[in-house]
């Protein structure tokens, strides 16, 4: 029988980490070996997310963890501040990066590639694990080619740090593929409040943050045309909505040496 493949979970007790730790115990190809995150340090994560120990004893150092287990795998859903630190550190370990925390700058993103190339290690960056919402890119990608104006609107719980989501700056990326430059037909605008037109992408979508309690994830994409308009939108009602993904993408970097930024590449 093959080993199973060694998984450890960075950010464990937040509320993606929790989901990954269920998510990854319920593979009968993958351990559990490692799980990180300073609240709840010393307790069993087992005991944190399912109430039944499972004998994986929470770290408070993703450095220390890497040194202390043999790890094929690293799944970090922390925070925008860690996520470059992390990544680092678990490429630098010889250990496979399965990123979900979203907040990388593209020089950062470049620098990870080409360490991952170094190495010659798999490591997937995604700015969205559900697959709803990968297929809205690419549907939103596909009307960029038709539509000369467009705007996203994501909507996110009121927890989450930065702004606007990935997701949102991933998709205005993928329509920039298509078109060059959006809404130039806008008449000249004056903000009475400042930031009501939301952050201006290089291609001039504009994108509108809304961060309230109850959402989990939603994006919409508001396509506009003389006399029409097209919406296309997604919701995660559930985090359980990106663990296919999550898990799909351990499988890819333990079966890949190669650097993937968005789901959409291995789907
Ligand atoms: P969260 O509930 O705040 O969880 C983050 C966890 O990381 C917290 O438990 C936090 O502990 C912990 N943490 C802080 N410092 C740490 C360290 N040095 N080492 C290990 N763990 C540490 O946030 P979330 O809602 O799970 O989201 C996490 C990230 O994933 C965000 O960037 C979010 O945007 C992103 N996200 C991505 C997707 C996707 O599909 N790619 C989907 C949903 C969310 P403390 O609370 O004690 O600080």
């Amino acid at each position: 029988m093959a080993d199973k493949i060694k998984v450890a979970v960075s950010g464990a007790c937040g509320k993606m980490g929790q989901a990954v730790i269920k998510a990854v115990r319920a593979e009968g190809d993958m351990e559990l070996v490692a799980a990180v995150d300073p609240a709840n340090t010393g307790k069993d994560i087992g005991e944190v997310v399912e109430n039944k120990s499972c004998g994986v004893i929470i770290g408070d150092s993703l450095e220390k963890a890497l040194r202390q287990n043999q790890i094929d795998a690293v799944v970090d859903f922390t925070n925008p501040d860690l996520v470059y630190k992390h990544t680092k550190l678990i490429l630098e370990n010889s250990s496979r990066p399965v990123i979900g925390t979203t907040g990388l700058k593209e020089n950062e993103l470049e620098e990870l590639k080409q360490l991952s190339q170094q190495k010659g290690l798999g490591c997937l960056i995604a700015p969205n694990f559900a697959l709803g919402a990968v297929l809205m890119m690419m549907f939103a990608q596909k009307a960029a080619k038709y539509f000369s104006n467009a705007e996203i609107i994501e909507l996110h719980h009121n927890k989450k740090k930065d702004a606007p989501s990935g997701t949102a700056i991933k998709t205005a990326e993928l329509m920039t593929l298509e078109r060059e430059k959006f809404g130039q037909d806008n008449c000249a605008e004056t903000e009475t409040l400042k930031g009501s037109r939301g952050g201006v992408s290089e291609s001039g979508i504009h994108i509108h943050s809304v961060r309230l309690p109850g959402f989990i994830a939603h994006q919409e994409v508001i396509c506009g045309a003389p006399g029409q308009a097209l919406t296309i939108r997604h919701d995660s009602f559930d985090r359980i909505s990106f663990m296919p993904g999550v898990i799909l993408s351990i499988r890819h970097v333990m079966a890949n040496n190669d650097f993937v930024y968005g789901l959409d590449n291995i789907l």
